[in-house]
């Protein structure tokens, strides 16, 4: 890039297209990238001049293919926050109350409700002496993650372990009166993930999975004030389908009041 002046509209999703090596990631990741408040300096990157009106934007986030988490923890529905509003629904039923336990206590992370045996993952590990260790199905709670007095809560004729096991779209009819879990629910089958579990491990989700989780979580709540989104090539190796429910999904974000960026190659 020698000699070149760029501008970005606010407010709209745009693409910068170009052939490889051509400076597309330079000039989006490293030059406009460090021109956002709190992202270092652009001056010092040799030989660009002047970057302006960056003052209009608030906060910058990157969204790439690189893995949301390699917690073993972090599932689907506590990534989105929706296990701690099934949390919430459970320990406000009688049923619950009546044995005292509260949202803690049906969380399988922290120790009071989880079956303490594997600390809630459902799996204990075998050591195998020379061979690599082995994962198998918890003895004390048959892989159900939690202590037998709070699996006897049941919700819609469910425990909550139940639910683990459920699709988000299985799930979505049990949680009609719950707003703002179905909300979430219908967000997440708009953009075509549907299909995932509530207990999936978000270690287990693929590049394309985790990017649409990633925003799907930012739409749920947006970031405050004016954000700047910078995608690395969103599309890349994604089915065509795929495409198509990345592409409702950012035009949501553009709905919702907030900035794109689209980075993509034109593959010649
Ligand atoms: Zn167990």
């Amino acid at each position: 890039m020698k000699g070149i002046t760029a501008s970005f509209p606010l407010g709209c999703l745009t693409a910068v297209s170009g052939v490889s090596g051509s400076g597309k990631s330079t000039l989006v990741f490293d030059l406009l990238a460090s021109a956002v408040p709190g992202q270092g300096s652009f001056r010092n990157i040799e030989g660009c001049a002047q970057i302006s009106g960056m003052e209009r934007v608030d906060s910058l986030i990157t969204v790439d293919q690189s893995p949301l988490s390699r917690m073993q923890r972090s599932s689907v529905s506590t990534y989105m926050d929706l296990f701690a509003l099934l949390r919430k629904a459970y320990a406000a039923l009688p049923e619950a109350k009546s044995r005292k336990l509260v949202e803690k206590h049906f969380s399988f992370n922290t120790p009071g409700g989880r079956c303490d045996r594997c600390e809630g993952l459902g799996q204990v590990t075998v050591d195998m002496h020379f061979l690599s260790h082995l994962q198998v199905v918890c003895p004390e709670c048959r892989g159900k993650r939690f202590k037998p007095e709070v699996l006897e809560v049941r919700y819609k004729e469910r425990a909550i372990s139940d639910f683990l096991e459920l699709s988000l779209e299985e799930s979505q009819p049990l949680l009609q009166e719950n707003k703002k879990m179905s909300a979430l629910l219908q967000l997440l089958a708009d953009i075509g993930l549907g299909y995932l579990q509530w207990g999936q491990s978000v270690t287990t989700l693929s590049g394309g999975e985790g990017q649409r989780l990633k925003l799907a979580k930012e739409l749920s709540a947006p970031a405050k004030g004016h954000t700047l989104y910078l995608l690395d090539e969103p599309s890349s190796g994604l089915h065509p389908i795929d495409v198509e429910k990345l592409h409702l999904l950012l035009s949501r974000l553009v709905d919702a009041a907030i900035r794109s960026l689209w980075l993509s190659i034109i593959q010649s």
